[in-house]
């Protein structure tokens, strides 16, 4: 038996590698700099994993922001509005996955039903992909001298599945067949013996269409290149068509054991015989310790289907879902530091699993069984408000008196340096909490002044004191535990550090009423209330594995509620509660979403059910791809809903328009991941698309997320052009 791995945390121990990105973009490091710092850190992945006892370490999971905008970047996919004289240089890199002054950042999206989000590759119109260079490969002759390793790739299929702009399967797999094939026998040249093709999407329901597409492209592989092992990679779900699948051919398949019904499916149709098991048997998506006892019963049945020698055993999908190491987290409630296993102790657990015939590796794994099957809690009901969403608004409109396309923000305002700097000496004691509440006041003052000044109609109090969102109420709630540096990426250099829930939820008094009152003091004009959601809490922490998730969701929404009232009696009048990470949750096989949607919805509209009909709900999701969740986003029954609106443009509102959906929208009519200071004509045709499709009476104007990551600059000027955007559209209505 083999231990292996399919991919490391990133950020470094010490978020040394967002801290080098950064530093890098800033200009503070030149190129040559960057590369070695680069180059030093993928040494250092590779060598934890070696000494960690890891016989097969992946090469080329390590990146400069995405795995797959890599992939589309070697490949040539650079759209045009990226190119600069020098097409392959960092410049067109980052400016493709971050925008640039005059060309908008690809689209990011979330990576199947997890937090982090990748790079959309885009296929331009008669675009000819060619292979700029070969990056598994040139990580591979890197990593090999440290360690034995497997190059990993992502696959074509997944590639093409998850790319925007190609015409069909068929013809981009018929344009990227030769790359991926002058790919691997690059690899193979350079003695590489088995590559490691990530196929996710695999586990995507409507494969079945696509078969014939992909076993054109692997019989392809298996022709050109017969004496590379290909490893076929799938991960978060069991794959669909599996009887037909595991007849490519291929060398061996990576399966996920912790997620759907992999091991029924090996039960029901065996594992063909020739072939390599990567069997993922540590769970990649949460920081808990494995149940040994279920592990070593699950080992067992592995030895009767694959000889030992073509089993590896492994995490369940890459180590980038969770943080680099729990050693040196001594800040924990008693007892919770010895149930958690991060990347690091995941890998220790690999490698003892690797040695259960060994009594003393045998005993130490029976030790580690600590979660048991979940209980069941509370279970969540059909709660909702009294009036329909046309009663409401009526009343509603009464009290605000909005004008049309009333222009908000979505929560956040720039987290600036100095915001981080006091939040530092705050929890570093050099001053006190007095010192703090005052800074976070001036704060929030002057914010106030700046978007009465902007012309804003409803007001933010800034989320100046959140450090993070989820993070934030996690703080002001009991039953969450927070690690000193459990960070994970989310996308590019951003990172997350997600709370642990390990108790009963409870709400211990108001968190945010103090400061919103505050805001509320300063101005005629409403100020929203900023609270997260319970979905996005919930999808956003690592939460317990003994509790079901629905009941972990409606004991939060009890929380929330409390504080939705506590801020109605103190006479705040529109109440946002962010649901961002609502769908992230979805079950990816559609036979598990309805289950999900019910009580995600149920969830939410607990947090706010019985608050009085002029009070306003407004919920911010930041994604556009609604189409499939529309009939569950409007059983939310929001009565705003903010969304991201510049990439979808008037099709996006269309599906809105073709659904019904009878409330209110906020367009997000700019991009707040990207430095760029969207001009106010873009924003106007924005505007202008969306109101073809629906009548302003049911438009918001604001940014498409929260204003944290932005410079102060960048968002006043951003906001400025939005606010003049608007008033073009209004006064021409
Ligand atoms: N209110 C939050 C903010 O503005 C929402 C963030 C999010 O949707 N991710 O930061
Ligand atoms: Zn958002």
């Amino acid at each position: 038996m083999y231990s292996s791995n399919q991919g490391y945390p990133r950020m470094g121990q010490d978020r040394e590698w967002k801290r080098t990105l950064e530093q890098f973009w800033k200009k503070e490091m030149s190129e040559e700099e960057f590369s070695a710092r680069m180059k030093k850190l993928k040494s250092i992945h590779v060598k934890k994993q070696a000494d960690a006892g890891i016989h097969i370490v992946p090469a080329g999971d390590f990146t400069y922001y995405d795995q797959m905008l890599d992939t589309a970047f070697m490949f040539n996919l650079i759209p045009e509005r990226h190119k600069s004289d020098h097409p392959l240089s960092l410049g067109s890199y980052f400016s493709m996955a971050r925008g640039s002054d005059d060309a908008h950042a690809c689209a990011m999206k979330k990576w199947f039903d997890t937090n982090y989000h990748y790079v959309v590759p885009e296929w331009e119109e008669d675009y000819e992909p060619r292979l700029n260079f070969n990056k598994p490969l040139e990580d591979y002759l890197e990593a090999k001298e440290a360690a034995e390793c497997k190059p990993v790739i992502i696959g074509p299929y997944t590639f093409i599945i998850l790319s925007k702009g190609c015409h069909s399967l068929k013809e981009a797999a018929d344009k990227l067949l030769p790359l991926y094939i002058q790919c691997f026998r690059e690899l193979k040249e350079h003695g590489a013996e088995l590559v490691q093709v990530d196929e996710p999407a695999f586990v995507y329901e409507g494969l079945e269409e696509d078969l014939h597409v992909i076993f054109s492209i692997y019989e392809a592989f298996a022709e050109a290149v017969p004496d590379l092992k290909l490893l076929i990679q799938t991960y978060f779900e069991a794959p669909e068509a599996y009887e037909k699948l595991t007849a490519l051919p291929v060398s061996g398949w990576g399966l996920d054991f912790t997620k759907g019904n992999t091991i029924e499916l090996l039960k029901t149709h065996g594992f063909p015989k020739d072939k390599i098991l990567a069997a993922g048997i540590v769970d990649g998506r949460n920081i808990w310790r494995t149940n040994g006892a279920a592990a070593l019963d699950l080992l067992y049945f592995l030895i009767h289907e694959v000889q030992p020698a073509d089993l590896h055993i492994q995490p369940s999908c890459s180590l980038i879902h969770v943080p680099e190491t729990a050693e040196g987290e001594d800040g924990l409630p008693e007892g919770l530091l010895e149930n958690l296993a991060f990347a690091q102790e995941k890998l220790e657990e690999v490698v003892t699993l690797v040695n259960a015939e060994n009594a003393d590796a045998r005993e130490k794994i029976l030790q580690w069984s600590t979660s048991s099957q979940p209980e069941a809690g509370p279970s969540s009901k059909s709660l909702r408000r009294a009036q329909s969403f046309s009663e409401r608004t009526r009343l509603q409109q009464r009290v605000f008196r909005l004008p049309e396309l009333p222009l908000t923000t979505i929560g956040s305002l720039p987290q600036t340096k100095e915001v981080r700097r006091n939040r530092k000496s705050f929890k570093d004691g050099t001053i006190t909490k007095d010192q703090y509440e005052r800074f976070i006041q001036e704060e929030t003052k002057r914010w106030i002044n700046i978007q009465e000044e902007l012309g804003m109609d409803v007001l933010v109090h800034g989320e100046f004191e959140r450090n993070d969102m989820v993070e934030y109420f996690g703080e002001n709630l009991d039953g969450f535990a927070f690690t000193r540096k459990g960070w994970v990426q989310s996308y590019g250099s951003r990172g997350v550090k997600p709370p642990v829930i390990y108790d009963d939820v409870q709400w211990r008094g108001p968190i945010t009423r103090d400061l919103t009152l505050y805001a509320q003091s300063l101005t005629e004009k409403p100020v929203k209330g900023m609270l997260t959601g319970p979905v996005t809490i919930l999808n956003w922490s690592f939460a317990r594995e003994d509790r079901f998730s629905e009941s972990i969701a409606w004991s939060i929404a009890q929380a929330l509620r409390k504080e939705v009232h506590a801020l109605e009696e103190a006479g705040i009048r529109m109440i946002q509660i962010d649901e961002p990470a609502f769908r992230e949750g979805l079950p990816l096989k559609a036979s598990k979403q309805e289950s999900y949607s019910r009580w995600a919805v149920n969830a939410f509209r607990a947090s706010h059910y019985d608050v009085k009909a002029e009070t306003q709900i407004h919920t911010h999701m930041c994604y556009s791809e609604f189409s499939e969740m529309l009939p569950v986003i409007s059983e939310m029954d929001a009565d705003v809903l903010s969304i991201e609106a510049s990439k979808g443009g008037g099709e996006l509102i269309r599906t809105f328009k073709d659904f019904q959906y009878d409330k209110s929208i906020g367009l997000g009519v700019y991009d707040i991941h990207s430095p760029r200071i969207p001009s106010v004509k873009e924003m106007e045709a924005v505007i202008r698309h969306c109101l073809e499709v629906l009548p302003a009476e049911r438009f918001w104007i604001n940014p498409d997320c929260g204003l944290k990551t932005r410079s102060e600059a960048e968002a006043v000027k951003s906001m400025e052009n939005m606010a003049k955007a608007a008033r073009i559209v209004r006064e021409s209505l």
